[in-house]
């Protein structure tokens, strides 16, 4: 069970919404702070443990900027996340390249930025080597298979199109070795919005057999494993926080059963959450502007799908609070829907909620990871503004709405 709390009043909303209007994204920075500096202090026993924020769950350089501060590093996979790293000048081995049916560009920048790259095939080594080159460390992402089960999100290992096979990764590293590779990584990332803490411990005991294994057959210390990110947080207020302290304790009775004091000691742990650090201190603004009572009762809201996509395509529960009606009953049942033309843009289906009213400001919670940044323009519809809550309680603009104008930008009418 959580509590879903907001870290601001009806009034401080009001008064933002004076200046940047509805619908927007506010992250907390207090929030993400907080987080952060739980998780590195969780695994402080593992000299050198890393977190690699997912950029594609929050792609803004304020953000960023921020993690920087909080001694994260970036897990990009693409272009334009590598130059958002480079913009905020998050470079080097500070950077994981994982990326998968990699454009050969892509490459050549992660390999410029000397990022780490995490490949997700054997053939790319041919390819890396060619485009870019040899790296001086490399990394490869294992697909265990049907020795691990997935969860909804990112399915079953077996049928997942990331990471190489168990056979292939011996083969891989052995290649590497023979092209005169001295520093090895190795990387797994088989679930997202996992909520069991087992599951993570389970995939770093299976990391470090491996780890072993290929230690024993091909003579490879490796400096580190990355245990992926895909730590789950309560959407619902019925739902568990992972307990953070309990997967790193349990991690590192491993480590200490199985690696410590062997030849293996010193590996480090790198991790790459993106929903658990920013997911929870993100909130989308949104106003009612339209009821609707058919064979529902349908608030409309000037926020649609293209501003938060989860709940259409998962079906994913987003929780929402009416701002100055925390404390009425919720005695209606409601559909939160925006305008887009697609019968699943509702942020809310059957949802129990106090009397709702046009001009109502609704909260809609946990939208600081995969929120904005899986916007689109489809049905003409605009991304929003992002604001940031600063830990002094000011107000930071730190995207603004896209215009009429972006969505033409790619058009040239001259030529009609
Ligand atoms: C999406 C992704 C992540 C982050 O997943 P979360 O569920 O946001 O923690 C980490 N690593 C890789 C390779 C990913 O594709």
């Amino acid at each position: 069970m959580v509590e879903k709390t907001i870290p601001f009043t009806k009034n401080f909303i009001e008064k933002i919404i004076s200046k940047y209007p509805t619908p927007f994204h506010i992250y907390d920075e207090k929030g993400i702070r907080n987080t952060a500096k739980k998780l590195n202090s969780a695994f402080s026993w593992n000299k050198g443990f890393k977190e690699y924020f997912a950029v594609k769950a929050l792609p803004n350089p304020y953000i960023l900027k921020i993690l920087k501060e909080e001694n994260f590093g970036t897990d990009c996979s693409s272009l334009p996340e590598l130059i958002l790293s480079e913009k905020v000048e998050i470079t080097g081995e500070n950077i994981m390249f994982t990326s998968n049916d990699t454009p050969y560009n892509e490459f050549k920048k992660a390999y410029k930025l000397g990022a780490i790259i995490n490949l997700d095939d054997i053939t790319h080594i041919e390819i890396l080597e060619k485009e870019a080159g040899i790296p001086n460390i490399i990394s490869f992402r294992y697909n265990p298979g049907s020795i691990k089960t997935g969860n909804a999100i990112i399915g079953k290992p077996e049928e997942s199109k990331y990471g190489l096979t168990k056979k292939q990764m011996f083969e891989a590293y052995k290649i590497m070795k023979e092209k005169n590779v001295k520093r090895f990584g190795i990387h797994t990332m088989v679930a997202s919005n996992e909520l069991n803490p087992d599951y993570f411990i389970e995939t770093a005991d299976m990391l470090i057999d491996l780890i072993i294994e290929i230690y024993r057959e091909l003579k490879i210390k490796f400096e580190f494993m990355n245990i992926g990110g895909g730590i789950g947080i309560p959407y619902k207020p019925e739902d568990n926080e992972v307990d953070i302290e309990y997967v790193s304790q349990n991690i590192e009775k491993i480590y200490n059963k199985k690696i410590k004091n062997s030849p293996l000691d010193s590996l480090k742990i790198y991790m790459e959450n993106g929903r658990m650090i920013t997911g929870p201190h993100g909130y989308l603004i949104t106003k009612v502007i339209h009821k609707k009572n058919t064979y529902r009762n349908y608030i409309g809201v000037d926020a649609n799908m293209a501003n938060l996509m989860r709940p259409a395509i998962y079906g994913a529960y987003h929780h929402i609070t009416v701002l100055g009606k925390e404390k009425l009953p919720c005695d209606n049942v409601y559909d939160v829907v925006g305008s887009l033309c697609e019968n699943n843009d509702k942020f809310a289906i059957n949802r129990k909620l106090p009397e709702i009213e046009i001009g109502d400001i609704l909260v809609i919670h946990d939208t600081g990871a995969h929120g904005h940044a899986m916007g689109f323009n489809y049905n003409g519809k605009l991304r929003s503004a992002e604001l940031l809550l600063k830990e002094n309680g000011d107000v930071q603009l730190i995207r603004r709405a896209e215009t009429i104008e972006d969505y033409f930008a790619t058009l040239d009418f001259s030529n009609l």
